[in-house]
């Protein structure tokens, strides 16, 4: 179904419906960005409201909070109710706030609840290493010794998790479940639908970490009745660096009290009556701390923009035809040159970026960059290439396995050490 061909490339872009997309965002003429799995780009939108915030702090001072054009006091919950279309959420299910770490945090305290021979926590050997650490110290505050308490079920192959094996450790010493939609690593993508029944069938809740799937992969958690998610908005949704995350808590839990409670999780309408007794908002607004951060919110409101016109389900179209076409040329034109795939191949499995595995990552990583083609490498073997479908065509795709070809035949990766940068 595909060929080899810059000329084929050229048609696959010529047919594709978000091409218009592009022109909206920033990029260097000169490089090709396939690191939007670790920090999306910046879109004109995103930067005009980012703008329009300030404007408003510069013109009307504490008069921002409920005046101009983004009213910051509403700022969490108009938003969330926009992201919670890229999740499957219903409105009031999701908040802008946080980070995704402290998300973890506030969503661990509310949800974790050791009872008699149900005191530890269900995760995986692959995941990201904030949340591992993040469940660790959960399980100190309540006393735990983490070496037995956290759970990490093993991956068979290095880079993968077996569902199979993560049902088969949901036992009746298990009080929460927490994993990734997507691995970070690999780019696997797990059956959250599957995992979730399985859980619920056992009687443990489940959370998933979205940041690898949130803006590339549609979601249906409110649906699967997922209890609980996270993730943040620098990738796949280009809101920029820092830029809050989002936060999901099915209603079935609205009546739960947060773990860690702060002002902004009030009742709107009681927020300001300054009284020391807490009466939470009746949604996922509830998880909410303290003041938003409403500079680090601002460019989501025009990055959201893009996606409610582009809709999450032609961007994931996309994006699996756009990895697909990546994966063919590899094996068309690299074969020959010690590469292994190391993304599981089906659709259904198969996250927004490509992993590549080879033993000198890292130094072709450095000669991609000095190509002005932007990898991520990930140590000690793995460059993660991901072809956002907002911004990458399908030409970038054919020129970046060109390159890589030359890098190759030439060894030009020969030039640079074999190591990692401070920030890989
Ligand atoms: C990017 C990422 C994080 C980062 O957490 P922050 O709190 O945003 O720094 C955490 N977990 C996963 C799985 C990630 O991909």
């Amino acid at each position: 179904m595909f060929e080899a061909t810059k000329a084929f490339a050229e048609k696959l872009d010529q047919q594709d419906p978000l091409k218009k997309f592009k022109q909206e965002f920033y990029i260097n003429e000169e490089q090709i960005y396939l690191d939007g799995n670790s920090l999306g780009l910046m879109s004109k939108r995103a930067e005009k409201t980012l703008h329009q915030v300030t404007d408003a702090w510069r013109t009307l001072g504490i008069d921002g909070w409920t005046g101009g054009e983004h009213p910051w006091f509403y700022m969490a919950e108009n938003l969330g109710a926009r992201v919670a279309g890229l999740v499957g959420g219903k409105k009031e299910e999701v908040v802008v706030t946080g980070s995704t770490t402290t998300n973890l945090h506030q969503l661990v305290s509310t949800f974790y609840k050791p009872s008699g021979t149900r005191t530890k926590i269900l995760a995986d050997e692959l995941n990201f290493p904030s949340d591992i650490y993040a469940l660790q110290s959960q399980l100190k505050l309540h006393g735990y010794d983490p070496e037995e308490h956290l759970v990490q079920v093993k991956s068979r192959d290095g880079r993968t998790i077996s569902e199979d094996d993560l049902i088969a450790a949901m036992t009746d010493e298990i009080a929460l479940i927490v994993l990734p939609t997507v691995l970070y690593r690999s780019g696997q993508l797990l059956d959250v639908e599957k995992l979730t029944t399985a859980a619920h069938e056992r009687g443990i809740l489940i959370g998933f970490d979205g940041c690898h799937s949130v803006g590339a992969i549609p979601h249906e958690f409110h649906e699967h009745g997922v209890d609980f998610a996270y993730w943040c908005h620098y990738k796949y949704v280009n809101s920029g660096p820092g830029g809050v995350a989002g936060l999901f808590v099915h209603e079935k839990h609205f009546e739960r009290t947060p773990g860690l409670t702060g002002w902004f999780g009030s009742d709107k309408q009681k927020q300001f009556d300054m009284e020391h007794t807490f009466t939470p908002a009746e949604d996922a607004g509830a998880f909410q701390i303290g003041t938003p951060h409403v500079l680090s919110v601002a460019p989501l409101i025009g990055s959201m923009d893009l996606f409610e016109e582009a809709g999450i389900d032609q961007i994931r179209e996309k994006s699996l035809q756009a990895t697909a076409f990546l994966m063919f040329l590899v094996k068309e034109k690299l074969e020959d040159y010690g590469f292994e795939i190391g993304n599981p191949l089906d659709d259904e499995r198969r996250g927004g970026h490509v992993c590549l595995e080879h033993p000198d990552a890292a130094r072709i990583c450095k000669s991609l960059k000095a190509h002005q083609i932007i990898p991520d490498f990930r140590a000690p073997n793995v460059i993660r290439l991901a072809p956002v479908a907002f911004y990458v065509t399908y030409t970038d795709v054919f020129h970046t396995v060109e390159v890589m070809e030359k890098i190759m035949k030439e060894e030009l990766y020969k030039n640079y050490k074999n190591e990692r940068g401070v920030i890989a």
